[in-house]
């Protein structure tokens, strides 16, 4: 019996753990995976765009000489504020469902089942990838995510997307010999890629080291080749990668079996208060990038670190 079990031991579920901790809550974390999953599978060589003391939770302070920290660094990071807290977490154990039980909440893990009076979920969205639902996404040589550069050297690369992820992946394998080429739906380059790296990727395109199709779309995907609907018409590449960095989203269904409302204006935001985090079911929380939906780009650990100190003092105020 808990009075608060967190689902999810990214950034912010630690950040509320943090805050139980400090008001005497008998809280545990269940995480399904390694400590900051999500982090723990980023690309190795990715560089936040925040700031080390944008990335602190619990007060606790982030330091590193470069100005933005990369991954290694911040999984260390929330690996030692874990430990200084002495965060009580269970990990590799996901949880299954969460339903209203006896005024609080039955919790089913892999492991066991919980009871809880109040439950937050800080589940993130990285574990999905948004598919384009097109001939050949399923070959061996698609990937929904990008690890490190080696394996593309000497290879042709199609790179989908021209967000972050993308850039940031086209310019590490072009720099490691692969012959890249970059497609997007949109007209250029996103707006919200790093600002020091925008120049970056948009040099490359000008003087032609890295291929781009914008305003096109990529219809199929054959072993040794990939189609193209470009606004000249059809283009067939020869391809031995495709790297279809094309975003991420909640667990949706797992969502809404645990009885979380969705919005239905094609967004899919979780219903929940933003005073307190309480989503439709009393008792029931959303902390983190969850609560955006299909708009990812709207929360990350900068502005989300909040979310555990408004949960924390509606849980300890509420009777
Ligand atoms: C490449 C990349 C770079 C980013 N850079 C920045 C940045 O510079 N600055 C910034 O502020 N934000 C950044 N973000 C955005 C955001 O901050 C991160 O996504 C961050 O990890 C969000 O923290 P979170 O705790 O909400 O979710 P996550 O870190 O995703 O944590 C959710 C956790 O829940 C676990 N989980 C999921 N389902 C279950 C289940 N059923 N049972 C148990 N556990 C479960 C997952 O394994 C995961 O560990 C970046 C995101 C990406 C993808």
């Amino acid at each position: 019996m808990f009075d608060l079990i967190i689902i999810g031991g990214g950034p912010i579920g630690l950040a509320c753990a943090i805050e139980a901790r400090k008001k005497n809550l008998r809280y545990l974390i269940l995480e399904k995976g390694a400590l900051v999953n999500s982090l723990y599978h980023y690309p190795l060589y990715m560089t936040f765009f925040s700031t080390a003391e944008r990335l602190e939770i619990g007060d606790a302070p982030f330091t590193c000489l470069a100005p933005k920290p990369g991954r290694p660094e911040a999984i260390e990071y929330y690996r030692k504020v874990t430990g200084s807290f002495k965060l009580n977490i269970n990990l590799y154990e996901a949880v299954a469902d969460v339903q209203p039980h006896e005024g609080g909440f039955r919790v089913t893990s892999s492991r066991a089942v919980y009871q809880a009076a109040k439950v937050i979920v800080a589940t993130g969205f990285y574990d999905i990838p948004m598919l384009m639902d097109i001939p050949g996404e399923d070959l061996p040589q698609v990937r929904h995510y990008y690890k490190e550069p080696h394996e593309y050297a000497f290879q042709k690369v199609l790179v989908v997307g021209a967000s972050n992820s993308s850039v940031d992946a086209a310019l590490e394998t072009w720099r490691k010999g692969a012959d890249v080429t970059l497609v997007a739906r949109g007209p250029g380059i996103g707006p919200r890629v790093k600002y020091w790296v925008k120049p970056d990727i948009e040099n490359r395109i000008e003087e032609g080291s890295i291929k781009a199709h914008f305003n096109t779309s990529l219809t199929a995907i054959r072993p040794g080749a990939v189609d193209l609907l470009t606004p000249d018409g059809p283009l067939t590449l020869e391809n031995d990668f495709v790297l279809a960095l094309t975003g991420y989203r909640p667990n949706f269904e797992w969502l809404q079996q645990c009885g979380i409302a969705l919005s239905d204006d094609g967004l899919c935001k979780p219903v929940y208060n933003p005073a307190t985090m309480e989503t439709n079911i009393p008792g029931l929380y959303l902390a983190g990038v969850v609560c955006g939906g299909l708009e990812t780009h709207k929360w990350f650990i900068e502005n989300s670190r909040i979310h555990g100190n408004l949960i924390i003092d509606h849980i300890t105020r509420t009777p």
